[in-house]
């Protein structure tokens, strides 16, 4: 299936690995211009030199910092200046530090809302008076299964998740009339360097290994198994095909059936 994503710009968020860089790779095998940002140089670096080796095209890479808007604002100029206005907006971030509510201060809070809520904002403010202009655009938001289900020691994660959803929500119904659309996808486990981390810091709690601890996670999934981030990715460029033009306001998951509810 064709998905018409060639010749698109898109500019995915955080995305030096992991969920991100594999939206990436999706878009530039779909012939899109493909812009990708983190705050490590070097990883970014890395993971464009990887890229180009096992597809011949290099993205665009910008030092990005998403809790902090002179970033954003110059990483939507870098974009501009070297491929052209956005058509798709991707925003990924970094997930928020783990715990309960009795270990998290007022600094984490504002902290898990810059990263997960503001710069989602930041973001689409920057891109939608092009997308306007040229009546077309996805913005797709990366959240979580915890906009459906909280996930236990992720208090931060399981808040301000739903923030997004509500703002994409919103946004979708204000600027459906320009035909630009917005979504969600809420990724289940899947295996990358943030879920490592989160097995490794369990495992300390549990006495188990961190092996034990992944495999526990997979046996909860109807489909027994972790996702791979290129199967989320390829949710997100369904959603940015013109086959999803009529798809908005709405949240996919693609978590192997581990959210229990019916909607
Ligand atoms: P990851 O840790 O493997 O990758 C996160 C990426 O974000 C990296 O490229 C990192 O450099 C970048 N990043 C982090 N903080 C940043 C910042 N302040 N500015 C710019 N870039 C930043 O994470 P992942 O597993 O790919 O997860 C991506 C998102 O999806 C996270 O928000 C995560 O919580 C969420 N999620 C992940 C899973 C999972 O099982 N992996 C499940 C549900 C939701």
């Amino acid at each position: 299936m064709d998905f018409q994503l060639k010749g698109k710009i898109v500019l995915v968020t955080a995305s030096s690995m992991g969920i991100g860089r594999a939206v990436a790779e999706s878009f530039i095998q779909e012939g899109s211009s493909v812009a990708i940002c983190a705050r490590s140089k070097n990883q970014l670096i890395q993971t464009a030199e990887e890229i180009k080796a096992t597809y011949g095209v290099e993205p665009l890479w910008c030092v990005c910092d998403i809790n902090v808007e002179k970033d954003i604002n110059n990483t939507i100029e870098v974009v501009r200046r070297d491929l052209g206005e956005i058509d798709v907006l991707v925003n990924n971030c970094g997930g928020p530090v783990s715990g309960v509510f009795e270990n998290l201060n007022d600094e984490n809070w504002q902290n898990a809302f810059e990263q997960v809520l503001l710069s989602s904002i930041r973001f689409s403010r920057n891109v939608i008076p092009h997308m306007k202009e040229k009546r077309w655009g996805r913005i797709i938001n990366i959240t979580s299964i915890a906009v459906k289900q909280p996930i236990e020691n992720l208090m931060l994660s399981n808040s301000l998740r739903n923030g997004v959803v509500g703002f994409a929500k919103t946004l979708s119904n204000e600027v459906g009339k320009y035909n630009i659309t917005v979504n969600n996808v809420a990724p289940g486990y899947t295996l990358t360097k943030r879920l490592y981390e989160l097995s490794v810091s369990k495992a300390k709690v549990t006495g188990e290994s961190h092996e034990h601890t992944l495999a526990e996670m997979a046996k909860e999934v109807p489909l027994q198994r972790l996702a791979r981030p290129d199967e989320i990715a390829a949710a997100v460029a369904f959603l940015a095909s013109e086959q999803a033009a009529y798809i908005t306001g709405n949240t996919i998951q693609v978590d192997g059936g581990l959210f229990k509810g019916l909607f």
